[in-house]
């Protein structure tokens, strides 16, 4: 009998989930929140929308038998989250996405862990604003605690006239503040498991940034000295035990001079491991579904190495698609400057993989 999972969330991290779990076999329900855009998961599934003054049980019903819930984002509403968490079904549960949905929380229980963290503070109010920089100095990324995607809702700070600025932006809610980390490199960690807990991980991958958001990622990110990796899977191997973390879980690090230290951990399948719908023998989509579906996981070994580079509103589509051996998949939304309409995939030697990058970047960047 075909399995049915219900995805909160219509935009592309539920699309790619889907795709991958048609050739698996699985059935999907899509719930839009507050009227979401659903272009990305046309035709792939039913839709039922959701708004916080409709009851869950309600939407529960419009859901039908479901053999596992899961979430496509962190931001979604409380009451929503620990209502289908009742059900049992929901993977990864309500305590762990709400956990994530907030930075300050998600630092805590991470530094409770033993987990390396970037150094933090929370600034309450704008005459805290001081405590930062007492801290750690000039210059500093400040962060709103919930809200934070793609670089959104995150300010760097110089100087004591751009905190000055910072302070009139204030809402109430206070931020977290960071040193500026002097990182060598970005790297993730994609791991999975499953409802009986196994547990795999995939190598770890790099990307690079621009303005906040992931342009590029190219896995294995062998530089990484190897006792390094092995140190952070093992850390994040107990954490996945004492969460009793069901799904995809990633966390991104910065690579520094004194090691690996977390700048986050996403509750979900992640733009960073978007590499393995092409260079890995399974992709963190399907086990993501194997393991809320608690299916035994199919293997994460890199097929060689894999590159991914993400297509952005206003960009040179059609130029950038011109460089030959990309795996392109574009997720049918409106073209708007900056939004992630699409992501490509390659695969072969190193030097190979790095230099398409480059050149479908320089031409997706061109006029
Ligand atoms: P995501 O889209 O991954 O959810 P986000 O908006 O939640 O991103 P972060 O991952 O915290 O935010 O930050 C986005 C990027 O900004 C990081 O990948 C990194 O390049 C840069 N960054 C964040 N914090 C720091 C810091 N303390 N020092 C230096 N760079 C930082
Ligand atoms: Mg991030």
């Amino acid at each position: 009998m075909s399995k049915h999972v219900a995805i909160i969330g219509c935009g592309q991290l539920a699309r790619l989930i889907a795709l991958a779990g048609q050739e698996i076999g699985v059935r999907f329900t899509f719930v839009a929140i507050d009227n979401e855009p659903t272009r990305c998961v046309e035709n792939l599934g039913k839709v039922v929308q959701w708004r916080p003054t409709n009851s869950v049980i309600s939407l529960l019903k419009a859901i039908g038998d479901v053999d596992a819930i899961t979430v496509e984002r962190e931001d979604l509403d409380t009451v929503l989250l620990k209502a289908l968490d009742k059900t049992g079904l929901l993977r990864p549960g309500a305590d762990i996405v709400l956990n994530s949905k907030n930075r300050l929380q998600e630092k805590e229980s991470l530094s409770a862990l033993g987990v390396p963290v970037t150094p933090y503070v929370y600034v309450a109010t704008p005459e805290e604003l001081h405590k930062a920089v007492d801290s750690f100095g000039f210059p500093l990324v400040f962060k709103s605690l919930e809200q934070g995607y793609d670089g959104k809702n995150q300010w760097r700070v110089r100087d004591q006239s751009e905190l000055d600025a910072l302070a009139q932006l204030y809402e109430g809610f206070g931020w977290i503040a960071e040193p500026e980390i002097q990182f060598s490199a970005e790297v993730s960690l994609i791991s999975v498991r499953s409802v009986s807990g196994e547990m795999v991980f995939y190598s770890l991958t790099e990307n690079v940034h621009n303005n906040g958001i992931l342009h590029s990622s190219i896995a294995p990110a062998e530089f990484v000295p190897l006792n390094w990796q092995v140190a952070a899977q093992k850390q994040i191997r107990n954490l996945l035990v004492a969460w009793q973390y069901v799904g995809v879980m990633v966390t991104e690090f910065f690579v520094t001079d004194n090691g690996l230290i977390v700048n986050e951990t996403a509750p979900r399948v992640h733009n960073s491991g978007h590499w393995t719908g092409l260079g890995a023998q399974t992709s963190q989509f399907e086990n993501h579904l194997r393991a809320i579906l608690d299916m035994p996981l199919g293997s994460p070994k890199e097929t060689g190495v894999a590159g991914m580079i993400n297509i952005l509103g206003g960009m040179n589509i059609e130029k950038g698609l011109t460089v030959p051996g990309f795996d392109v998949h574009m997720y049918n939304k409106e073209d708007k400057p900056g939004r992630k309409l699409g992501h490509a995939n390659i695969t072969g030697d190193r030097e190979l993989v790095r230099s398409q990058i480059e050149l479908a970047g320089a031409l997706l960047k061109s006029a």
